[in-house]
């Protein structure tokens, strides 16, 4: 849930950006096309060649992804859907909507416009090849169009199986809540079937490096776990969501934390705070207003023997480094503004000042204790 994101660029107040996994992804696609998937296409090019190859399918294939996620992005803003990112991540991207569609219809929409405009781009690049081969450009043009339209026609494949949370899965969860008119009956359905598609594919990989085929097996191996994970993490989120939406921070927020006043030196703030009370953050106030937080992450690689002539105000992460909240604005929010910043607590100020702070460990709490409420 709290993934490093790497912010690229913003098309119509939309952030696009990467998840650091991306890079990896990014490095093993290119090594799979250069040194297995080109030189079976034509033999006799050179190595440099076929990396130069991989690299630009490598890319190609992110911009068509974004351009993908963007379909879904561009529909759902269209029905007012908030849109805070896309982020590349693993297999793909993902549209990150803050909120559940309002209807079937709108989920069916959002869901339909990422195959269709990859639909689109498999035309458009099957295109470019046969112009490409037509005209006798060089093989790289040919060979990199070709497979893009080939990907994209993958893509399109994979995302339509009525896996929740891919795009099919959407359109399956908007019909069974057509169907019932019940989105939590939808929602469990569709993950389950997620989850279940996720396993056939961890199956099918070890299937795969059974018979000596150890690149394919692999890849279905991340896939069947990735889509394993977001199903069940989907259906998690959307339990989440219905039990918290409407609620206010100021019924869960513990009031006066434990708070470190400027001009303690980091010395006596481990002392008198980390090892007495083992929080992860602590706030550093000047007199009641929140000037930053400091905890284990920014005093862990600083030298123990400047602790005593050091002050907090130093090392901590200042103020505009990070999100707060108000009391009245929804827990939701605040979940949605943890996972923005990367940090498991959000702080809740007025006015500047420090009135209290929010973690998500106490909102989980809260509502396993409401959902056992429920089924007692
Ligand atoms: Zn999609």
């Amino acid at each position: 849930m709290f993934n490093r994101r790497l912010h690229l660029l913003t098309f119509s107040g939309i952030k696009i950006g990467i998840d650091l996994s991306w890079i990896f992804i990014a490095f093993l696609l290119s090594w799979t096309l250069a040194t297995d998937y080109f030189p079976q296409v034509d033999p006799n090019l050179s190595y440099g060649t076929y990396w130069l190859m991989g690299t630009l399918g490598m890319l190609g294939l992110f911009t068509c992804i974004i351009l993908h996620e963007l379909g879904h992005a561009l529909v759902a803003k269209h029905y007012k859907i908030p849109i805070s990112h896309i982020t590349l991540f693993l297999f793909g991207g993902v549209a990150e909507i803050k909120e559940e569609p309002k209807s079937p219809k709108v989920e069916f929409l959002v869901a339909i416009a990422g195959p269709l405009v990859s639909l689109f781009l498999v035309g458009f690049l099957a295109a470019c090849g046969t112009v490409a081969k037509r005209l006798e450009w060089p093989l790289l043009v040919v060979a990199v169009s070709n497979y893009l339209a080939f990907v994209n026609m993958a893509l399109i494949i994979f995302n339509l199986v009525p896996a929740f949370p891919l795009d099919g899965g959407r359109i399956f969860r908007a019909a069974l809540w057509a169907w019932k008119k019940d989105l939590a009956f939808a929602t469990r359905v569709a993950s389950r079937v997620g989850a279940a598609f996720g396993i056939l594919l961890i199956l099918f990989a070890l299937l795969c490096f059974f018979t000596g085929n150890f690149i394919s097996g692999f890849w279905f191996l991340m896939l069947g776990f990735f889509l394993q994970q977001s199903a069940s993490g989907s259906q998690v989120r959307f339990h989440l969501k219905q039990e918290l939406h409407g609620a206010k921070v100021a019924q869960f927020m513990k009031k006066n934390p434990t708070s470190v006043q400027k001009g303690t030196d980091i010395a006596s703030f481990i002392k008198d705070y980390i090892y007495t009370s083992h929080h992860q953050l602590y706030p550093v106030l000047d007199k009641e207003v929140l000037i930053g937080t400091v905890g284990l992450k920014e005093i862990r690689d600083f030298p123990e023997d400047q602790w005593r002539e050091t002050l907090v105000e130093t090392v901590m992460t200042p103020r505009k480094e990070f999100h707060t909240v108000t009391q009245e604005e929804g827990v939701l929010k605040a979940l949605h503004l943890m996972e923005e910043d990367g940090v498991p607590i959000v702080l809740v100020v007025e006015n500047e000042r420090l009135v209290g702070l929010l973690t998500a460990q106490d909102l989980f709490k809260i509502i396993s204790i409401k959902t056992g409420l429920k089924k007692s």
